[in-house]
């Protein structure tokens, strides 16, 4: 899990399939990635791009894995954030889809969505790093693990089709009636006026 989304990061589903199989039957655990030469890796990654800075990376996070955590990913957010090149997102990924936990996957589709319905406006250029973002979207997460995983990825179909960032579907819109962004719109009013998360 951890590898398909730091392979998905600057790369389309298509590309990384094909090379993500391939890399886990040729390095299954942090251990045999150690073990491998970089130019191994590299050969491997290659056609993602970035293969340099990328077989580096995963190196290095291999090492960190082995020497800090028997060589397994952590399911403690604390934990994830001591892995080089792991940053919020997919420390979220991880924890919501491998370890079964409420987490939100907060992308720009899933912030679009978050701040038209409750009206609120991260304080942030780039919402995905503003820690009230996160704590917000957490507390609308369900708890229980499988819905928790169905919600995350009910919000992102439901922004590419129906709330979509530049010609929302409002009429045929569900949330319609509960949201801010629709009844600021329906008053003529406008939306960037939208309270501050801080
Ligand atoms: Fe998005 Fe419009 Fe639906 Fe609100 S009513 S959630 S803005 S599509």
């Amino acid at each position: 899990m951890l590898i398909a989304a730091l392979f998905l990061k600057k790369t389309t589903i298509n590309q990384v399939i094909r090379i993500y199989r391939e890399f886990l039957r040729r390095f299954p655990t942090p251990h045999a990635l150690l073990s491998a030469s970089e130019e191994d890796v590299k050969k491997i990654i290659e056609p993602l791009g970035l293969h340099h800075q990328r077989s580096k990376h995963l190196i290095e996070l291999a090492r960190v894995l082995v020497d800090k955590f028997n060589g397994e990913v952590p399911c403690d957010k604390e934990k994830l954030r001591e892995l080089p090149g792991v940053g919020e997102y997919i420390i979220s990924e991880v924890l919501l889809r491998a370890c079964r936990k409420p987490e939100p996957l907060l992308d720009r589709n899933m912030i679009r969505v978050v701040e038209r319905i409750f009206g609120i406006k991260s304080a942030k250029k780039r919402p995905h790093t503003d820690p009230a973002m996160w704590s917000f979207a957490r507390t609308i997460v369900p708890k229980d693990p499988d819905l928790a995983e169905k919600f995350n990825f009910g919000i992102l179909d439901f922004a590419r089709k129906i709330c979509r960032a530049r010609d929302p579907r409002c009429g045929i819109c569900f949330m319609k009636d509960l949201c801010s962004y629709y009844a600021k719109s329906a008053r003529g009013g406008q939306v960037s006026t939208s309270p501050s998360l801080h």
